[in-house]
């Protein structure tokens, strides 16, 4: 696949100077000149002549690798609350293609389809790399963790956190599972960032305790999601993803009684309220609007695809030769 970089002006959010910056929206990450510019920050990445300010920029942006299976794209943050942007969704997250037929659909191959969204560039370099470190740790430094999981209740956990703020560690008590059906008052808890929220006992910072993973499960509301702390490298260390980048069944305890299918990984608290956020805009349409279900097309098979597409585009098709 064939990438454009273009040169965009940026004025800079600390001091207004304008600069140029390297912009690629469609990152191929079966490249490796574009994969190697992606995870160096030589493009995305605005960088202020004047004063040195760095930050990532907030638009489309997706990351393609057909050859690992990998689709993602990140999304502005701001877009999360919008009507326009949910109408895209079904109820349970997954895209609907709205501007293509179900012949089209069709045509997508499944990893596409199931692109996973994200609401900024940061995530989208956490979630790739999390899905690339998957496949290149060696089997023999992989070991298996286990999440805890109690069905109709909530787990919690003693751990040594150190604040964000001095530094100092102290001892907390965190939520570490959460069966949210059988407890809703935590999504209250959640949008009102007191989840897991605790004060440090040397300089009072209030803080989100975050020293060991976090099982949020709320299948009522097609929420599934796992807020790992420790970041992809040793995501991949504890075998936590399967092929899809979803959470590995067998990581969490009892889970095949449980409905896990399509439990997402998060590595920062923004992707996990970002989510969070996305979800409950879903749920607040479902109460307005009804229910909005997924698209259901059965994905061709590469050689029906083929033939599809010959039928189509090939010589005397019905809508001429392919273009791009
Ligand atoms: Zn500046
Ligand atoms: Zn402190």
């Amino acid at each position: 696949m064939q990438t454009e970089t273009f040169t965009d002006r940026v004025a800079c959010p600390k001091c207004s100077q304008e600069s140029d910056v390297q912009v690629m929206p469609f990152i191929d990450g079966s490249d490796p000149d574009q994969r190697e510019k992606f995870f160096t920050g030589a493009v995305n990445v605005f960088r202020c002549d004047s004063c040195g300010t760095e930050m990532m920029l907030s638009s489309l942006f997706e990351y393609v690798d057909p050859n690992l299976g990998i689709a993602l794209a990140s999304m502005p943050e701001a877009a999360i609350g919008h009507d326009e942007f949910l109408a895209d969704f079904a109820d349970d997250g997954s895209l609907l293609y709205s501007d293509r037929s179900d012949d089209d659909l069709a045509l997508l191959p499944l990893f596409l389809r199931h692109r996973r969204i994200v609401f900024s560039y940061a995530e989208l370099l956490l979630q790739a790399e999390a899905r690339i470190l998957r496949l290149v740790t060696k089997a023999d430094e992989k070991q298996g963790i286990s999440l805890p999981w109690k069905a109709g209740d909530t787990v919690s956990q003693t751990v040594t956190h150190t604040c964000i703020a001095c530094k100092q560690p102290f001892e907390q008590e965190m939520i570490v599972a959460a069966d949210v059906s059988a407890k809703p008052e935590l999504r209250e808890q959640l949008a009102e960032q007191r989840f897991n929220a605790a004060p440090c006992p040397h300089c009072g910072q209030v803080q989100l305790i975050d020293s060991a993973p976090i099982l949020w499960h709320d299948p009522e509301h097609f929420f599934s999601v796992v807020y790992y702390p420790f970041g992809p490298d040793r995501a991949a260390q504890d075998d936590l993803l399967d092929a899809a980048g979803m959470i590995e069944y067998s990581r969490i305890d009892e889970s095949r009684h449980s409905g896990f299918a399509g439990t997402l990984a998060a590595f920062t608290p923004h992707e996990f309220y970002h989510r969070f956020l996305f979800h409950e805009g879903l749920i607040k349409r479902q109460a307005a609007q009804g229910v909005t279900k997924p698209r259901n097309v059965e994905p061709l098979s590469e050689d029906e695809a083929r033939k599809a597409l010959e039928e189509r585009f090939g010589p005397g098709g019905k809508q001429g030769p392919l273009v791009n």
